[in-house]
């Protein structure tokens, strides 16, 4: 069978767009990532981040692939207890943790990352609800990161990140003095921090600051050294106008940084790392029918199903890989350009920003490839049914990973009267 009849089949049955899953591609990146790391140093553990992408699908084949579930909130925590997690191999972040989760987690032995002193507070009640035992707690450390032009590279260009405690402040010994307190074990120290430009430099930055920190607290019994997420995966060729680091130039970097560390090297802690967008992007196409052409003051548009919040919820200015599958292979050269636009009732609903496209017809389909990263998790019911996910398999067979959201699903949680 065709692509096209292919694709025409599920769209029959799944509605007019859906988006494809790439498993393979998703395994490959995580196997690359562990490899590139693991020719530095075998105590490498991968969490992978939930929030990026949790398509159930996905957290399961990390799961079979010895990879720890990386989350953020109740929510998430639940989730990934839902796939059959155990909590020793879920490591718990984010600025809200509840005490119940908390509490859980630190029964469970999860590796778990504080980021503020209102979390240190629940620690206190649960020491004291169970005073015989010692738990374990990691330290989230708020970071400062500068670019090659000497700004902040911190998301969005904001000087003072939010997250984590404040090393700069005499408070923080007092942080230290209290969990010692209370008997419980400082095990890991995490420096994830979200950049805008995902350079070596941000991750030399945090793999130093967290070794000063380790050095000049004398935190002796740190197990995990957690680097946190932010790198560049593979990239399309021509998405951006640079060359961006290797998984192989991350793993240099931040090694080069820790082997020159005497207690590191001594004590051989784990490292972590929490990729997301970086293993992620390029396992999940966005497919949709090509729904209507048209030509308003010479300029032409190419209406389909969806729109920017299933590609790019963020609204950045890339124009993101895509390819056209037409019916009937194309044997003339008639290029023009187009906006492809969504179905939403927003001017700004620009999901191809004046791309080349040979001849397309309404009923052709339209894919757009890496939208694996913060989209799923983003689509909101804007206007549109969220849409159906399939899987591909070598014999051209396609599976169902969730299905199109139905009129019963939206109005489900709505108390009607
Ligand atoms: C978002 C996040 C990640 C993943 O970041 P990517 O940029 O998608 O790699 C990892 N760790 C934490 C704590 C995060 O919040």
């Amino acid at each position: 069978m065709s692509y096209y009849n292919l694709l025409l089949a599920i769209s029959k049955t799944l509605g007019d767009s859906f988006y494809v899953l790439h498993e393979e591609n998703y395994l490959k990146n995580i196997q690359d990532l562990q490899s590139a790391f693991h020719k530095q140093y075998n105590k490498v553990i991968i969490g992978y981040s939930y929030k990026t992408n949790y398509i159930p699908k996905l957290c399961q084949i990390a799961k079979q692939n010895g990879i720890y579930a990386e989350v953020v909130s109740e929510m998430e925590l639940e989730l990934a207890l839902k796939l059959g997690y155990n909590f020793d191999k879920i490591i718990f972040n984010g600025p809200l943790k509840k005490e119940k989760d908390i509490e859980k987690a630190l029964l469970g032995n999860s590796i778990i990352n504080l980021d503020s002193y209102s979390e240190l507070d629940s620690v206190e009640n649960i020491v004291k609800k169970y005073p015989s035992k010692t738990f374990k707690v990691g330290l989230r450390i708020n970071m400062s990161l500068v670019n090659k032009d000497g700004e902040s590279a911190i998301q969005e260009g904001l000087d003072v990140g939010r997250f984590g405690f404040d090393t700069t402040n005499a408070e923080f010994l007092n942080a230290i003095n209290r969990l010692n307190n209370l008997g419980v074990v400082i095990n890991a120290l995490h420096g994830h921090t979200s950049s805008s430009d995902r350079s070596l430099k941000n991750f030399e930055t945090i793999t130093k600051t967290l070794c000063n920190v380790r050095n000049h607290y004398n935190l002796n019994n740190i197990k995990y050294f957690n680097i946190g997420g932010g790198y560049f995966g593979p990239m399309p060729k021509g998405l951006i106008n640079q060359t961006t680091p290797t998984f192989e130039d991350y793993a240099t970097t931040i090694f080069n940084q820790l082997k020159t560390d005497a207690w590191f090297t001594e004590n051989q802690p784990y490292v972590i790392l929490e990729p997301g967008v970086s293993v992620v992007s390029n396992a999940l196409s966005f497919v949709s029918k090509i729904m209507d052409i048209k030509k308003i003051r010479n300029k032409n548009f190419l209406l389909i199903e969806g729109g920017v919040y299933n590609i790019k919820p963020t609204f950045h200015k890339i124009n993101l890989p895509f390819q056209l599958i037409s019916k009937e292979t194309k044997t003339t050269n008639n290029n023009e350009n187009f906006d492809v636009v969504g179905s939403t009732c927003m001017e700004k609903d620009l999901v191809l920003n004046n791309v080349s496209i040979n001849n397309p017809s309404v009923n052709d389909f339209i894919q757009i490839n890496n939208v694996g990263g913060y989209t799923i998790v983003k689509t909101p019911n804007f206007i549109n049914y969220v849409p159906a996910i399939i899987s591909i398999n070598t014999e051209n067979v396609y599976n169902i990973i969730r299905h199109r959201q139905t009129i019963n699903d939206l109005i489900a949680t709505y108390v009607l009267n």
